[in-house]
């Protein structure tokens, strides 16, 4: 079907603003030939005819990628990619239509494609991840159309084993085009998403642990991927199974059971990446499992961790105590009390009577009062006296509705057979 080479000569001679004519001849005159190429009598003298100005025009089309870079608008690419004053005023304003053209974030792809004469044909730009407008200089103005990309969703299945940290795990599966903090969003978080209430990844991690996570795979035209959420994972710990199921009617995670995998407390205040090593010389007790020099839980920490609440509560102190150094005190349901003491900063807004929800950030760590080194001081009082944190474990979500058990078990059902598909380590396509 290729036209002979020699005849490109032929085109018409170059001139301003009649390519857009030119690509509606093309187009027509294709869909001519498809038509009367079904009849053989025609179609041996029509081959021969015009029917290469398609080949040509379609080659000789030049596109240019340029990106928004940080601080800039859409204008900026736009005169940078030589359109007039004009062209770029009449495009912004047709974008406009379905993206603020002030408000696209850097990295945003802005395409330019132009004919071999230099005339424009249009401006692609890439206003987010799924969608894409194309904008058409027309005699009056410009036009704009939005095309939404068909992505793929895949469903994956990933398995690691912990050396040294769920961090460095995660680093080293092997999954392509992720840059490292694409691994820690969509990867990791989506590990500790569902066992944040039940296993502390700063102090419970042992070499050895392992885990499996099925998670969906969003793939765009373009090849790139982003992983969305967990739909179940497994979880070994020193031994323990734990396993969690995504539902979807309640958007969270339940146990195997339909149990809620939601704890009144977290496990750990702190972001676990910055905890240091688990296996430093600090005085280990056996029988707790925990780091204690008195009464609380001590998570060495680089200064300037972050440090949360564990549970939903009200501020009961916010302020230099002593010993504690900068602490604050939360009061929350039933009774309960917790401590966070040798901070380094209080969240600006923190202090006595406001209220925080778990998980919130409140202030960061730092070795003010009485201690050696930067370390969270972690307690947890009930009715006053001190207790373990590490041992409160009280439920808080509801589990699934008895009418939904079945349903849920199925979808369970499910998923599990995906998670016995990851024993190898990697990352695998299992649906
Ligand atoms: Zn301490």
């Amino acid at each position: 079907m290729r036209p002979p080479l020699d005849l490109l000569d032929n085109r018409p001679p170059p001139s301003r603003g009649n390519s857009r004519g030119l690509l509606v001849f093309a187009v027509l005159f294709t869909g001519g030939l498809t038509l009367i190429l079904g009849r053989p009598a025609s179609s041996q003298k029509l081959a021969s005819l015009p029917a290469i100005v398609v080949s040509s025009g379609e080659a000789e089309y030049r596109t240019e990628t340029d990106t928004l870079r940080r601080g800039e608008v859409l204008a900026q690419v736009l005169a940078r990619q030589s359109l007039s004053p004009n062209q770029t005023a009449e495009a912004v304003e047709a974008l406009s239509a379905y993206a603020n053209p002030r408000r696209l974030r850097a990295g945003v792809a802005v395409q330019v494609s132009r004919t071999a004469w230099d005339s424009l044909v249009d401006v692609t730009v890439h206003v987010d991840p799924d969608r894409l407008v194309r904008l058409v200089p027309n005699g009056t103005g410009w036009g704009a159309e939005l095309s939404e990309l068909t992505v793929t969703v895949d469903t994956m299945v990933v398995a690691g084993v912990i050396e040294s940290s769920l961090y460095n795990s995660v680093m080293d599966l092997p999954l392509v085009g992720l840059s490292a903090q694409e691994r820690i969003e969509q990867m990791m978080w989506g590990i500790y998403d569902p066992f944040q209430w039940s296993i502390d990844f700063g102090l419970d991690i042992r070499s050895g642990d392992r885990y499996r996570a099925v998670y969906e795979r969003h793939v765009r035209p373009d090849g790139s991927v982003r992983y969305g959420k967990v739909l179940a994972a497994e979880f070994v710990n020193r031994g323990k199974i734990y396993r969690a199921y995504w539902y979807p009617e309640r958007e969270e995670y339940f146990d195997e059971d339909g149990g809620s995998m939601r704890r009144v407390f977290l496990k750990a205040p702190v972001d676990f990446r910055r905890i240091s090593s688990r296996f430093s010389k600090r005085r280990y007790h056996p029988k707790l499992g925990v780091y204690r020099a008195h009464l609380g839980t001590d998570y060495a920490a680089d200064t300037g961790t972050q440090v949360f609440s564990t549970a939903d509560g009200t501020v009961t102190r916010a302020d230099w105590w002593g010993g504690y150094g900068r602490l604050v005190e939360i009061r929350h349901v039933n009774g309960y009390r917790t401590r966070y003491g040798h901070l380094s900063a209080i969240t600006r807004g923190i202090k006595a009577g406001v209220k925080v929800r778990q998980g919130q950030v409140i202030g960061r760590v730092g070795s003010s009062g009485l201690a050696t080194g930067p370390h969270l001081h972690y307690e947890m009082l009930h009715n006053g006296k001190q207790i373990d944190a590490r041992a409160v474990n009280l439920p808080s979500g509801e589990p699934v509705a008895s009418d939904h058990l079945a349903e849920f078990r199925r979808q369970r059902e499910r998923l599990v057979s995906y998670l016995r598909r990851a024993e190898e380590t990697g990352g695998r396509l299992v649906d």
